[in-house]
């Protein structure tokens, strides 16, 4: 028998990166990718491991009709930090056409609305168009689960590297407080998809969150203190100072990180449930140990005020 086509958006990404390989490690579907550039590395590495590759762009409905023919199931991301409010057009035409082609199975990475969970206090248009698209999903009774996916650990990479104070250490810092922080590994999330994608019928009309930590940042400075042999510091900061630093997103972030702290006192029922659907996600001191090497930043730092 044919094997069932899987559409994963994204694939050339974190999410759909993790997610396209999962599927093609576990063998059960087959894989085909949306790319807007079929020649870029990431594109051509999915190729490689047995993936179809299909030209489109979430900004033409027309490239995600033909992307999705004869598919069964379809993966669905889109980036905000590339495209900003455009995103909710984006993720309509997703939508829309995931109505149009019948697809049986819409797993779509979704947030809660921060705006209704601040009662209407905080605007984090990341999180709250997630939420507009996944309340359209509903409205059209399409197949679906919605999946909310916690704080990547690569954050640490790419949005928030430790910085060295003055006083020798590496701090980090947001609005978070002594609220838990959930988090998870961004490559650990495609093990959970390709399950949720195997046994449909029991998560289709589900929303399921997913992380594999639920701690506080203080907690974590000392697991990262532990693991780089380096003290790490975790520093409040509160959601003002944070919004009035001035780079694109600090306001939108600041926010995030405020409604997290007020609004989202723990994650620990997504946690248990997302390690039934991946048993092998990394807690934050195992990631850290397997990627050490690229934080090299750190000690590049030192080098420089040495
Ligand atoms: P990513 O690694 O930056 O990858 C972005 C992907 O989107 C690429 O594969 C890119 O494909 C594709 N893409 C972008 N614009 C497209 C377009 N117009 N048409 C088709 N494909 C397009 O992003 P990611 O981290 O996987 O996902 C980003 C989303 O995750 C954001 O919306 C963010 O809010 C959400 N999120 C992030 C976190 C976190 O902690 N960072 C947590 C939860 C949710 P090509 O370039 O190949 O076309």
């Amino acid at each position: 028998m044919e094997k069932r086509i899987i559409l994963v958006t994204g694939a050339t990404g974190a999410q759909g990166g993790s997610v396209a390989h999962a599927l093609l490690k576990d063998g059960k579907f087959a894989v085909r990718c949306l790319t807007r550039d079929i020649a870029s590395q990431n594109a051509q590495n999915l190729r490689r491991a047995g993936a179809e590759l299909v030209q489109g762009d979430l900004d033409d409905l027309d490239s995600l009709l033909v992307a999705m023919h004869n598919c069964y199931g379809v993966f669905g991301v889109t980036n905000f930090w590339e495209h900003f409010d455009k995103e909710l057009q984006q993720g309509r035409n997703l939508v829309d056409a995931v109505h149009e082609s019948n697809i049986q199975h819409f797993i779509f990475s979704s947030l809660p609305s921060y705006n209704k969970l601040s009662n209407g206090e905080l605007s984090v248009p990341h999180c709250d168009i997630k939420a507009e698209l996944e309340d359209y999903s509903k409205s059209l009774g399409i197949k679906a689960t919605y999946v909310h996916i916690a704080f990547y650990y690569e954050n640490f990479l790419t949005f928030f590297p430790f910085q060295k104070n003055e006083d020798g250490n590496f701090h980090f810092g947001f609005p978070q407080g002594d609220t838990k922080l959930s988090m998870v590994a961004a490559e650990d999330f495609g093990p959970i998809i390709a399950n949720i994608f195997e046994h449909g019928e029991q998560y289709i009309g589900r929303v399921v969150g997913v992380v594999a930590e639920d701690r506080s940042c203080s907690e974590y400075a000392e697991t990262m203190s532990e693991v780089f042999g380096e003290k790490v510091i975790y520093d409040y900061i509160p959601r003002e100072i944070y919004a009035s630093f001035g780079f694109p997103g600090a306001e939108e972030l600041a926010n995030m990180f405020e409604c997290q702290r007020l609004y989202i006192p723990g994650r620990q029922r997504d946690m248990e449930e997302s390690y039934k659907l991946n048993p092998k996600m990394q807690n934050l001191e195992t990631w850290l140990k397997r990627n050490k090497e690229k934080f090299s930043f750190m000690e590049e730092r030192e080098t420089v005020e040495a």
